[in-house]
């Protein structure tokens, strides 16, 4: 048997290998490694699969987030609005701009930005708010628009764990994530939704002179060459990154719709469990399950269980994860901001119970019976 991972890249390679390898081979003939016609063919195609206007690749989604942060011409010590459950990414971008950031709360059950959380946080210095569609699962975005509307802020979508998911409106109308703020942000880091083979990210618009902005700022400012008009930075993807992503973009609904698959599996095998939460789904949101997070609830001693969990998930070659074992607003990196005094109830609840599980696409039923037996084995005995 092959060990269980958390992510099985090797396995999905193989069934497009020979398309990927030539190419990948295409790119090594053209010797036109950077700024290649893959680039600018995978932005086009990219653009129509989300509709969206425009797609700018970039470096990775770290850089995708500061290039959109810098594009709306905020001033140091304005505030951007964040949750705290979120890879460090999404926070570090806005303190490196010499802007303040502001954690706000999530939803405990769909991991996702706190509408109401959002509006406390509100004051006049505020000037953009970044949800995250935290493990695939949508954050509530009609909301988060409703509140931006209202006060005339920005909306930037950390989309890097949702790439292809819908956003479902109430009288059914529905949009891609990343389309539906000013600007969406994703990477294509290898075990992204859709992943390169080394990093990646796109940043997306429907707003042309953001759009124009943004890819000045990823291109040193520059629009003609040698002659910078901003401060900006160089963030490219690579051609052969951009000639494995065309063919990976095909595949996208495929791959997400097996990781639906998998997640169900997962969910029956759970059902009913007084301790276990399994992953909701709002009404607003299909999701793509970035990670299967399960919340463990009830116990009296909650560490004590999850490390016991992880340790013995770990004997039998089970790996397991905590996303994130330490939230923005504890980090260390944020001290200066007076950020532990932020009073995060559901955020810390959260990161105390989280744990997740084996997800990707070439999942198979036998594994997650495996992995669900052992998870069980071991919680029955509390
Ligand atoms: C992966 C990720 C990023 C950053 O992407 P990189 O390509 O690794 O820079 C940002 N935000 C979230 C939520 C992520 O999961």
């Amino acid at each position: 048997m092959t060990p269980i991972q958390m992510v099985d890249l090797k396995t999905q390679y193989l069934h497009i290998k020979n398309e990927v390898d030539a190419a990948m081979l295409e790119v090594l003939d053209s010797a036109a490694f950077i700024n290649g016609r893959p680039v600018q063919l995978f932005a086009e195609e990219m653009s129509a699969y989300l509709g969206v206007k425009h797609t700018i690749p970039c470096a990775n989604g770290t850089d995708a987030l500061q290039i959109a942060m810098m594009a709306l011409g905020l001033e140091p010590g304005d505030e951007v609005i964040t949750p705290s459950f979120t890879y460090i990414a999404t926070t570090e971008v806005v303190a490196l701009l010499r802007l303040k950031p502001v954690f706000v709360d999530v939803d405990p059950k769909t991991f996702c930005m706190d509408p109401q959380s959002l509006r406390n946080a509100i004051t006049p210095k505020t000037k953009a708010i970044v949800p995250v569609h935290l493990y695939g699962h949508a954050a509530p975005m009609k909301e988060i628009m409703e509140i931006a509307h209202e006060f005339g802020l920005y909306v930037i979508e950390d989309t890097a764990q949702a790439i292809g998911s819908d956003y479902i409106y109430p009288d059914g109308d529905r949009k891609k994530v990343a389309t539906i703020g000013h600007i969406g942000c994703t990477s294509f880091f290898p075990s992204k939704n859709l992943g390169c083979y080394g990093d990646g990210g796109a940043i997306f618009t429907n707003d042309d002179v953001l759009a124009d902005k943004m890819r000045m700022i990823a291109n040193h400012g520059q629009k003609v060459r040698y002659y910078h008009e901003m401060v900006g930075c160089n963030s490219r993807l690579d051609t052969i990154q951009a000639a494995v992503l065309r063919i990976k973009l095909k595949h996208l609904d495929e791959y997400n719709a097996a990781r639906q698959r998998a997640a169900d599996v997962y969910d029956e095998l759970f059902k009913d469990h007084k301790h276990i939460a399994t992953p909701f789904r709002a009404s607003w949101t299909k999701h793509v399950f970035h990670q299967y997070t399960l919340t463990l609830d009830g116990y009296n001693d909650v560490a004590e269980v999850r490390n016991g969990l992880t340790q013995f998930l770990a004997q039998h070659q089970i790996p397991s994860m905590i996303y994130y074992p330490v939230p923005s607003h504890r980090q260390n990196m944020f001290a200066a901001y007076g950020s532990s005094a932020f009073d995060l109830p559901v955020t810390d609840w959260l990161t105390d119970r989280v744990v997740s599980l084996p997800m990707h696409t070439e999942l198979k039923n036998e594994t997650q019976s495996f992995i669900a037996e052992k998870v069980l084995e071991y919680l029955n005995k509390f």
